[in-house]
């Protein structure tokens, strides 16, 4: 005997447990756990996944697989007292797909496998001669076997049917008759011979042979390919087949078929949901074929088996203790189980759900926090459309950033400040942002681009700024210099009123009426949980409130205003994980910042200084008194100084037209020289952050003394202050050192005895500076991983190139399953942390660690910097609650993990 021989391959549904979905595939897993509770459902077998795996590693059905298929076939023609394709009285089964997780993309389903030209007749009279049922059931084999397994095309088989409809005069399937029927098997024969280049297979056993291979192969099907690279499920683990008997939804009136929830999967809501369908078999309820009637009606229709199945659903609720859904047939007034599982919901629903099954005594908020995420916490705290509208879409773009937004079309940043300023709410459309465009981006509702991804400048902002977004509408032609798009015949000026939905990507003309996030509300403190009857905002107030509860992670924000920071503490910020000073070098400072650029003395260069400390000391004390006493982390100054001075192209047109006019052009010229000067080949890898530091002399003093000064002056008025230094973009201890070292004493001069205490630390974002963390270690008080840069720098992706140039390729190819901007690379930038972390705190015990940058708000990035043991995580402010959620999430799922 070979290894083989002794592999097990086949289960019989009595056999297996839900336990088991590796093995058996989550639809017979749950067959067998629904037999194993004795519910009704038919007698049937598995095939493992494994067999599967063999006959994909082989090309061939693996030795012992036959010989168990048959003795588990004859097991159940014993049970049920027939046999496959028997022209008398012949057992007919489905053959049913069913992979560990559900995939769009394979072969689906298989019915009334064993019928042939003989068995049809044999079938009829066990039916009491319902010749009808028997061609139906004949027919419906041919369709979908020539359908899934011989891949010939579905329309071809529509067509003929409704050609038979036509012929008959009606539109109903259920008008056709015998006859007709029989007719239109020869025309389902003819088209599957003309198709295969072979008759329609009237033996049984290659019927079912063939189906059973058809679901193997479909493993492989390209689609199913695709999907499994986008979602991250690996190659190798096969489908398993289910072969089950029939039962008969289309005997008759007394007979149909029917899909239920036993909660509402949209709200949540307590009740009866489903549909179903008299006189049909089951594909018949989701081709949408005939109408369906609501569950309920089905108590008039058939009392009992309507009673029978709302004691089921209430049996499988408490044993899976979550929302199922169920497929079932009754056949002639028999309630018969088909499918069960645990239901998809949206994200209201996952939340309402979750709390009243705590309020039902079946789990406890663990779990209830476990069955939530952040991904759907986020989706609730946009706005969205109404549901019912009809407006149909004009184009439709990525769904960048998601929400609801409408208002005024603009095309320049400026008009949508000045609009924004009216109260007027405007939608910034063009081809694609750069930074110029923040100011409008941040004035505007939504943002619409015609080029860029998911991960373009729009997007990436958006997101940011939980700002509704569509990108790469491509369908639109932006033109910004005559102020208007074109799409699809229709022309959109500025000032019409457009409508995105940066969820679905969709874009409309007009105004689609929007709904406030109610969850939103709530956590702005203006819906109180204790007193407003929604179901949602008392489930989302109970979840978080149990997560915080839970975290071992700190949740801090990014916030550069003092408004930025009042916002994220009404969403739970802990303190400021990164306050950027570059915009404060920005607006009407702009002027100082060239006068420093431009100095040509040391004199020049302390004066324009000067001028900037006192501005940049009173942003501070903003921040610092909004932040009463939570922690502020600075980050000294970080990009090219040229980002601050105007475009090369636009100088030199300035320059040359004020020649031309015989104006003075020194200035003009100066600032030309010093943007030719300074142009850089790789900006991103130039003279940028602590470098900055180094070169120019007093900058980032001036930076240091004003927030010294500004926490001093805040404890004067009886606040309390707790600033954090960071150094960025540090590669070497030394850059550090020398920063730190005019830093203290900078700050002791100021501190005095005030009592305030200022800790300088580092931005761990180049690879060396993980690389060296327990020499960096030794001079920094804090880490704060600057995880955009590290992926920029880990990869060698310049990012506002990459996203755009290849990114939809690379996810396309699998080599990323999301964006490694969006959501930290585990295995590469997530290794640089882990051992930045691990030797910086061998080297100081004790070292504060963080994170700041969009990752700090991703939930599967949470999680990871939960397992590195980081001290918190820091994100815009609208995701504050989702990294409070998913850090709660970690924690649970870390100390489950511990103890199983
Ligand atoms: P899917 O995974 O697409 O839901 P299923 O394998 O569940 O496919 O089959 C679809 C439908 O076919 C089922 O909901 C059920 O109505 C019908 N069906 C499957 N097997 C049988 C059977 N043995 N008897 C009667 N109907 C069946
Ligand atoms: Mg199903
Ligand atoms: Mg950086």
């Amino acid at each position: 005997m070979t290894a083989h021989e002794t592999d097990k391959y086949v289960y019989d549904f009595a056999e297996g447990n839900r336990d088991l979905k590796d093995l058996l595939g989550g639809k017979g897993a749950n067959l067998a756990e629904m037999t194993n509770l004795g519910l009704p459902v038919p007698p049937g077998f598995t095939i493992t996944t494994g067999a599967c795996q063999a006959y994909l590693a082989t090309g061939r059905e693996p030795d012992g697989l036959a010989g168990q298929i048959e003795a588990h076939l004859e097991a159940l023609e014993r049970e049920m007292g027939r046999r496959l394709g028997d022209p008398d009285d012949p057992l007919l089964v489905s053959v049913r797909s069913g992979a560990r997780f559900s995939m769009p993309g394979m072969m689906e389903t298989v019915l009334n496998v064993g019928l042939n030209d003989r068995s049809v007749v044999g079938l009829s009279n066990q039916a009491g001669q319902n010749d009808r049922f028997a061609w139906d059931s004949y027919r419906r084999l041919i369709q979908m076997f020539g359908k899934t397994v011989c891949e010939v095309p579905g329309e071809e088989f529509a067509h003929a049917l409704d050609e038979a409809k036509r012929a008959k005069g009606s539109t109903d399937d259920l008008d056709l008759d015998a006859d007709d029927l029989r007719g239109l098997v020869e025309a389902y024969k003819k088209i599957f011979a003309e198709h295969t280049g072979r008759e329609f297979p009237q033996e049984p056993r290659e019927q079912l042979d063939l189906a059973i291979r058809a679901v193997f192969e479909s493993w492989n099907a390209e689609r199913a390919i695709l999907y499994r690279r986008q979602e991250r499920i690996p190659a190798d683990l096969g489908t398993a087949v289910n072969v089950v008997t029939m039962v008969f939804g289309n005997l008759g009136p007394d007979s149909g078929t029917g899909v239920a929830f036993t909660r509402d999967p949209g709200s949540g809501a307590q009740g009866i949901y489903g549909d179903y369908l008299a006189n049909a078999q089951g594909e018949d309820v989701v081709a949408g074929i005939r109408n369906t009637v609501p569950l309920q009606e089905l108590e008039q229709l058939d009392p009992k088996s309507y009673h029978q199945l709302l004691d089921i659903m209430a049996r499988l609720e408490g044993h899976y203790q979550d929302l199922c859904d169920i497929e079932f047939t009754i056949e002639r007034g028999k309630l018969w189980m088909l499918q069960t599982r645990v239901g998809k919901r949206t994200a209201a629903a996952a939340f309402v759900i979750a709390g009243q099954l705590v309020d039902e005594g079946l789990i406890d908020l663990d779990e209830a926090l476990h069955r939530v995420n952040g991904a759907q916490l986020a989706q609730l705290m946009f706005p969205r459309f109404q549901l019912d509208h009809e407006i149909p879409p004009v184009a439709r773009g990525i769904g960048a950033s998601p929400g609801a937004a409408c208002g005024t079309v603009v095309f320049t940043s400026a008009r949508a400040v000045e609009l924004a300023a009216e109260g007027r709410s405007v939608i910034l459309v063009r081809r694609e942002t750069n930074p110029d465009d923040l100011n409008g981006m941040i004035a505007a509702q939504g943002i619409l681009t015609s080029r860029g991804g998911k991960t373009s400048h729009a997007a990436v902002v958006a997101r940011g700024m939980g700002k509704t977004c569509v990108s790469g509408a491509d369908e639109i032609e932006v033109n910004v210099p005559a102020r208007r798009f074109t799409v699809g015949g229709h022309t959109v000026g500025e000032g019409d009123v457009i409508s995105i939905d940066g969820t679905t990507g969709k874009v409309y003309l007009g105004e689609v009426p929007v709904m406030p996030s109610e969850v939103v509300q709530y956590f702005e403190g203006s819906l109180d949980p204790a007193h407003v009857d929604n179901a949602l905002v008392r489930a989302v107030h109970r979840i978080m409130t149990h997560a915080d509860a839970r975290r071992r992670l700190a949740v801090r924000t990014n916030a550069d205003t003092g408004a930025d920071a009042a916002r994220a503490r009404r969403f739970g910020a802990e303190g400021i994980g990164l306050c950027r000073t570059e915009h404060m070098f920005l607006g009407d400072r702009r002027e100082l910042v060239e006068r420093l650029i431009l100095a040509a003395t040391d004199a020049d260069r302390t004066d324009a200084l000067a001028a900037l400390l006192p501005l940049q000391r009173q942003d501070f004390v903003e921040i610092f008194r909004e932040m009463a006493g939570l922690p502020v982390t600075v980050r000294l100054i970080d990009p090219p100084l040229h980002e601050f001075l105007p475009p090369l192209e636009q100088l030199a047109v300035n320059v040359a037209v004020a020649q031309e006019r015989g104006e003075d052009v020194a200035k003009e010229e100066a600032l030309l020289a010093a943007v030719r000067r300074m142009h850089e080949e790789n900006p991103m890898l130039g003279l940028r952050g602590v470098r900055l530091g180094l070169v120019i002399p007093g900058l980032f003093a001036m930076q240091v003394r004003a927030i010294a000064e500004a926490a001093v002056a805040v404890t004067r008025d009886g606040g309390v202050a707790c600033p954090e230094i960071m150094v960025p973009l540090v590669g070497a201890v030394q850059e550090l050192e020398t920063v730190r070292t005019e830093a203290e004493k900078i700050i002791a001069e100021v501190v005095g005895d005030s009592g305030v205490e200022v800790l300088i630390g580092t931005m761990i974002e180049v690879p060396r500076a993980a690389l060296t963390a327990g020499q960096i270690a030794e001079a920094a008080q804090f880490f704060s991983f600057g995880t955009n840069d590290l992926t920029q720098m880990g990869w060698g992706f310049s990012r506002d190139d990459v996203e755009g140039a290849f990114f939809w390729r690379y996810l396309e190819l699998g080599i990323f399953g999301i964006s490694p901007f969006e959501s930290i690379d585990r295995d590469g930038v997530g290794r640089l942390i882990r051992i930045a972390a691990e030797e910086g705190r061998a080297a100081r015990p004790g070292l504060k660690l963080g994170v700041c940058g969009e990752h700090g708000g991703d939930p599967d990035s949470v999680h990871f910097f939960h397992e590195v043991g980081l001290d918190y995580v820091s994100c815009s402010p609208f995701r504050v609650p989702v990294a409070r959620l998913e850090a709660g999430r970690a924690a649970i799922e870390t100390a489950g993990s511990d103890s199983r």
